[in-house]
Formats: C-alpha cells, sequence, structure tokens
C-alpha cells in the first residue's frame, strides 16, 4: 500500500528583495485508494505544494521531508519521482511544439513503465481512454497544448493519469474554467482511475463544485502555507457556505 507522507515541509521561491517562505509547514498523510482535497484561497500555497512535490526547480525546499513508501522523494530527480509513481496535473499546462499527444503519451508511458509499451495494445488503450473522455480520435495527432481549449487541456491531463496510473495523483485545480459538462466527464474520469482502489489523489482547488463530482474522503483547509484544518467530506459544505474568510483574518504573517 503505497503512502506519502509529509512532514513539517517548508519551501521558498526566490523574490525581490530575498527568499520568501510560501510553505510554513505542511503535514499531510496520502495512502492509495484514498482522495484527499486541499482546499484554500487563492495565494495561500496550494499550488506550491503541487510543484514541490512534482520537483519544480524553482522551489526551494528549506525543511521537512517527504516519503513515497519511506523513498526520500525530494532526493529523486522529476523524472525519478514520475517513475517511483508520483503524477501532476498542472494548472498551467505548457505547450510542447512539434510533439503530438499520441507521441508525448507514449514517450511518458515509457519512461514511467520503464520500457515502451507494446504498440498493438498501447492504441487500444489510448483510443479507449480517449472514448471513456469523450474525445475525438484526431486529437492524438494534435500537437501537446497547441491551441488546446481550457476542456481539451483537462481532458488531456486526465487521459494521462488514465494510461500512466500513478500510485499517488496531484491535481491542481483540475475544474478551473470547465463548464459543467466538461466538468462531469473530466470527474468520471477521475472517478475511473479512483475506482482501482490503487491511486492516492490530492485534488487541489480553490472552488467546492468539483466535490460534487469527485468525493473526498479528507478536506482540508489550507491557508498561508499550511493545513490549518482538516475533516470529512462536510467540511467542503461548510467551506462553501462560510467561505475561507475565518482562516485568513487576523493572521500577521503576510
Ligand atoms: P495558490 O495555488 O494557493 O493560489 P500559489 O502556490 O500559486 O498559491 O502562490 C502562493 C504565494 O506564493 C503567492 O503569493 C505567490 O505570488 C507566491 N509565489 C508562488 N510561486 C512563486 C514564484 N515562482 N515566485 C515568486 N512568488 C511566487
Ligand atoms: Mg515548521
Ligand atoms: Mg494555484
Amino acid at each position: 500500500m503505497a503512502t506519502l507522507e509529509i512532514h513539517d515541509l517548508h519551501v521558498s521561491v526566490e523574490a525581490e528583495g530575498g527568499p520568501r517562505e510560501i510553505l510554513r509547514g505542511v503535514d499531510l498523510t496520502v495512502k492509495q485508494g484514498e482522495t484527499h482535497a486541499i482546499m484554500g484561497p487563492n495565494g495561500s500555497g496550494k499550488s506550491t505544494l503541487a510543484y514541490s512535490l512534482a520537483g519544480h526547480p524553482k522551489y526551494r525546499i528549506t525543511g521537512g521531508t517527504v516519503t513515497l513508501d519511506g523513498e526520500d522523494v525530494l532526493a529523486m530527480t522529476v523524472d525519478e519521482r514520475a517513475r517511483a509513481g508520483v503524477f501532476l496535473a498542472m494548472q498551467y499546462p505548457v505547450e510542447v511544439p512539434g510533439v503530438s499527444v499520441s507521441n508525448f503519451l507514449r514517450t511518458s508511458a515509457t519512461a514511467v513503465r520503464g520500457e515502451a509499451p507494446k504498440l498493438r495494445t498501447w492504441v487500444k488503450e489510448v483510443k479507449e481512454a480517449m472514448a471513456g473522455l469523450q474525445m475525438d480520435p484526431a486529437f492524438a495527432e494534435r500537437n501537446v497544448n497547441e491551441g488546446f481549449s481550457g476542456g481539451e487541456k483537462k481532458r488531456h491531463e486526465i487521459l494521462q493519469l488514465e494510461l500512466l496510473k500513478p500510485k499517488i495523483a496531484i491535481l491542481d485545480e483540475t475544474d478551473s474554467g470547465l463548464d459543467v459538462d466538461a466538468l462531469r466527464v473530466v470527474s468520471e474520469g477521475v472517478n475511473r482511475v479512483r475506482s482501482g482502489g490503487e491511486v492516492g489523489t490530492l485534488l487541489i482547488t480553490h472552488y467546492t463544485r468539483i466535490l460534487r463530482y469527485i468525493q473526498p474522503d479528507y478536506v482540508h483547509v489550507f491557508a498561508k502555507g499550511r493545513i490549518v484544518e482538516s475533516g470529512g467530506a462536510e467540511l467542503a459544505d461548510k467551506l462553501e457556505n462560510e467561505g475561507y474568510e475565518a482562516y485568513v483574518k487576523g493572521g500577521a504573517s503576510e
């Protein structure tokens, strides 16, 4: 049973006037099969947490530990993290000029699995996953993120998730910019992956809307770079009604 353990994580970024601490002691344990929603106001550090777990070079770890089944994730390169089973769907996916979706997916799968997937089964796998996400087969021949609509970007992320089958999936604002129909299709994709019981999901979001489609086991409120409250799905209802105000006012640390 894979377990991601984050302990007292501190992360800084280079800012004007010197390093600025964004994460201030994050503690979180995510087990395979569990879904944790991380919710918080804009600027609270949610994306910083996602990028730090994925190994983005801009984010400097100044304290704490992150382990996957006891292995030191922070000591791993970005590729090693992916191979170990950590997957990040990004809030702002980048364009990869000249690389088709089909080639990109196969290269990623090869990197994660350690060997190239057999072409015939692979083509079938991709076709099925795309059909499940209501994607036009022609999409596979387009260049990655080139002219993708918001909905296409998100579908492409979930397509990667379904094909790469990570142990820990980090979904940062997967719901942003989606209309209700797209949100439902994308959520169904996430739920298909979850239903295998083999992925631990970190669902990062500002809004409670996606949680109507993807039921979290745990909800954590993120404010000013740390988790300030944890609970079950009912905590999301409270946030929907009351917002984040109670968590952000009175803090002196900005
Ligand atoms: P959230 O995802 O919760 O909206 P972020 O993690 O994106 O929050 O940002 C948290 C804070 O860190 C913000 O004040 C943001 O401006 C700052 N920040 C994030 N990344 C950088 C960076 N690369 N350089 C400077 N400041 C950053
Ligand atoms: Mg601390
Ligand atoms: Mg963010």
